[in-house]
This record gives C-alpha cells, structure tokens and sequence, in this order.
C-alpha cells in the first residue's frame, strides 16, 4: 500500500536518499548533481500527478519544482489514508516554499528569481491497491472534498491494478464503478490508473459512460495499440519516468504519435523518478526530464506550452 509511512519505510530501508538539499538542484541516486534542462524562456511545465503527501519535505520541493520552471502540480489525495493530511497542510507546504525561494541563503541557486511557489491543485479518489477499505464513510468524505474545497478539482486516482492486487479484482472493480458514477453525479473529471488491466478498465469505462468533464489515463507505460482506444474515447494521457526509460521505446512511440492536444507531463512521485535521476526519491521537479524527452519526441514548436495548456485546461 503507498502510504506515508510505506513511502518513509522505504527511504529508511537504504532504496532511496535520505540527505536533504537546501537548494535547487537535481541529484541522482548517488547525490551527484544533475543539470536540469534549459527550456525556451517562458515555459511552464505541469506535474499533473504527484503524492506531496508522502514527501519528506513537500515545501522544499515545491520550491525546488517552481525553481526549475514547474509553474503547476496535481496532488493525489486518498480518501482511505488521510486525507486532512494534504487539505489542512497545502497551505502551509506553499508558504514555505514561498520563503524557501524569497531567501537565497536557504536555496542559494535560483534559476529566474522572482519565484513564488507551483500552483497546486488536488484530486480525491479510492486507489485501487485500498478498494477493500472503501465504504460510505469514504465516500462522503470523498465527496465532501470534492463539493466543498475548491482546490479539489477532480477525481482519482482511481482504476485496476491487476500487478498488485491488493485489493480482489472485482471489489477493486466493483469500487471503480462506484467512482466513476461519482464523477457523472458531480461534473467530476477522473485521472485514471490502470495497471495490467487496460482491456478490464477500458470495458468498466464504457459501460458507465464516459465522465463528460474528461478521462485522464495517468503514467502511460504500454504501447500506441494500447493508447489508440482511450483516445478514440477522448482521453489525455499523462506520461512520466517511463518515457525516458530506457527500454520504453514503445512509450516514446506512444508520446510521438498522440495527438499533442492530450498529452500532459507528470512525475508520480515520490515513486518512478525519471532518468537519468532514476533511483532517486522523485519529486515535482524531476518532471523537467520528463518533459525534455517529450519536447523532443515531438518536433512542434510550442508542444511543451500545449501539454502544459493541456493540464490547466482539464483541472482548472
Ligand atoms: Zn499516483
């Protein structure tokens, strides 16, 4: 299960880093220090998909991401974990980032001072992996974020993991059907996750119908044959660390041959850290990699402002 102490746990076990940096640049597994990619002045990159919640030092990444050109973050809320961990601290996550950028003795490195921190947006639903928790009393606090914070846009993630199955299928089935009415009932959009279960999870989305507000397939990881049908439904996908995987050829195909109006960038961190950061704790910031591959999968000019486009227009 992702949750803040596994992600902890995890980090105490040796897989990650666990020194902190004050400052704005990327390191690798080993703490070596990274360049970041320079993009056109101006652009802005989106990390549609993240877990500040279980970051050691979510308002030191967010300053790290705004430090680096990331001007927008989805944050994932789990109503089954705790989700007034994330509403009653984004707040105070974005004041200091706000401070850790305003003093460059703290974050000595800033790229194009004056800085203030991402906009951050957040999205509420029952993964998968947590589906045998879900019951009414997670639903209404699904939905009381959903109906009664505004920086809750959407919902998700939410879908099949068939690679895990923490949860059995059909309740994890059962579960997804139940989110999905949630967001025909509320104008919700749904940021999708779908591990080994595209075939199962493109199937629940039909018999439901399609939420009018859109479907966001989050960490896009397989082919274009894959994609093709979430597409034809009028899905956006969302690619991280695996388009710059090394053995991904086939997800850069993917990325190359969509249609530039559904592409948007994340990370999923703490998890999935792009290369050449690969090994490392992943955080917004490392979305940059991500989004140079993409910049240069596609030849268009401009396709980093539209993926970015892309996300604002779909949240906000
Ligand atoms: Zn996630």
């Amino acid at each position: 299960m992702r949750t803040v102490s596994s992600a902890a746990s995890s980090v105490a076990s040796g897989e990650a880093p666990e020194q902190v940096f004050y400052d704005t640049l990327l390191r690798d597994a080993k703490h070596k220090v990274v360049e970041a990619p320079v993009f056109a002045p101006g652009t802005r990159i989106a990390d549609t998909h993240a877990h500040l919640d279980m970051l050691h030092h979510p308002g030191l990444a967010l300053a790290r991401a705004s430090a680096l050109g990331v001007a927008f973050v989805v944050s994932v809320i789990d109503p089954t974990e705790d989700p007034s961990f994330t509403l009653s601290n984004l707040e105070s996550w974005q004041r200091e980032a706000e401070e850790l950028l305003a003093d460059k003795g703290t974050v000595p490195i800033m790229a194009r001072p004056p800085l203030s921190a991402p906009e951050v947006a957040l999205i509420i639903g029952c993964h998968p992996h947590n589906a045998s928790a879900y019951n009414q009393a997670v639903e209404d606090q699904l939905v009381l974020a959903l109906t009664g914070d505004a920086r809750v846009v959407g919902i998700g993630e939410i879908g099949l993991d068939y690679h895990y199955d923490n949860s059995p299928r059909e309740v994890q089935q059962a579960v997804f059907r139940r989110q999905i009415r949630l967001a025909h009932e509320h104008q919700s959009t749904v940021t999708l996750h779908l591990r080994e279960a595209h075939e199962d999870g493109l199937r629940i989305l039909k018999e439901e119908g399609i939420p009018k507000k859109g479907v966001l397939l989050h960490c896009f990881n397989l082919n274009y044959a894959a994609l093709e049908p979430f597409l034809e439904l009028g899905a956006l996908v969302a690619f991280g660390g695996p388009l710059t995987f090394k053995k991904c050829d086939d997800v850069r195909e993917a990325a190359a041959k969509a249609p530039l109006d559904r592409l948007m960038t994340e990370t999923d961190c703490p998890f999935m850290a792009p290369v050449p950061v690969r090994g490392s704790v992943c955080e917004p910031a490392s979305v940059v990699f991500t989004a140079r591959q993409l910049g240069d999968l596609r030849q268009e000019p401009h396709a980093l402002d539209q993926a970015f486009n892309n996300a604002r227009r779909f949240f906000c």
